[in-house]
C-alpha cells in the first residue's frame, strides 16, 4: 500500500499545501483539535523523528518555529503546541496547533474537518506566510 504522505501529489489535498521546500510540506490536518491545526510532513519517508537525518530534523524544527509565529498571529493564540506523532500514519509528521487552554491538544478533541475549513486554513496561513522570508516556498495557487 502506498503511504498517504508519500503520495500527497496524487491526492486532491495537494491543493491545500500551505508551504513546501526541499525537505518539508505543510498542510492542514483533516482531524484538527483546534482551528489552524497543521501538519509538517517531511517530503521523504521516515518512520519516526529519530530516523530523520539531523539536517532534515533541524530544518523542519526551524520551519515549525516560523509557522508557530504565523499561527499565533493569525489565530491570536497565546501559545502553539508541537507534537511529533506517527502512530496512525507510519510517516513521521509534526502537529502544530494554536492552543488557548490546558488540554487543547487532547486527541479526544479531534474532529473531522470539511474540505472548506481546510482550504480556509491554507488561505489564511499562506497569506500571512507571504509576508515572511518563507514566501518563495508558498505555492502560487
Ligand atoms: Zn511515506
Amino acid at each position: 500500500m502506498t503511504c498517504v504522505f508519500c503520495s500527497l501529489d496524487q491526492q486532491p489535498r495537494v491543493q491545500q499545501i500551505i508551504y513546501r521546500d526541499d525537505f518539508v510540506s505543510i498542510l492542514p490536518t483533516n482531524g484538527p483539535v483546534q482551528g489552524g491545526h497543521i501538519l509538517l510532513v517531511p517530503n521523504a519517508h521516515y518512520e519516526d523523528a529519530f530516523t530523520m537525518p539531523n539536517e532534515v530534523y533541524q530544518h523542519i524544527l526551524a520551519v515549525a518555529r516560523q509557522f508557530a509565529s504565523i499561527l499565533k498571529t493569525v489565530y491570536q493564540a497565546p501559545r502553539v503546541s508541537l507534537l511529533i506523532s506517527g502512530m496512525e500514519i507510519p510517516h513521521v509528521h509534526l502537529h502544530l496547533a494554536p492552543i488557548y487552554n490546558h488540554g487543547d491538544m487532547d486527541s479526544g478533541k479531534v474532529r473531522k474537518a470539511t474540505s472548506e475549513e481546510m482550504q480556509e486554513v491554507t488561505d489564511r496561513l499562506r497569506s500571512e506566510a507571504r509576508k515572511t522570508s518563507l514566501a518563495p516556498f508558498i505555492p502560487i495557487a
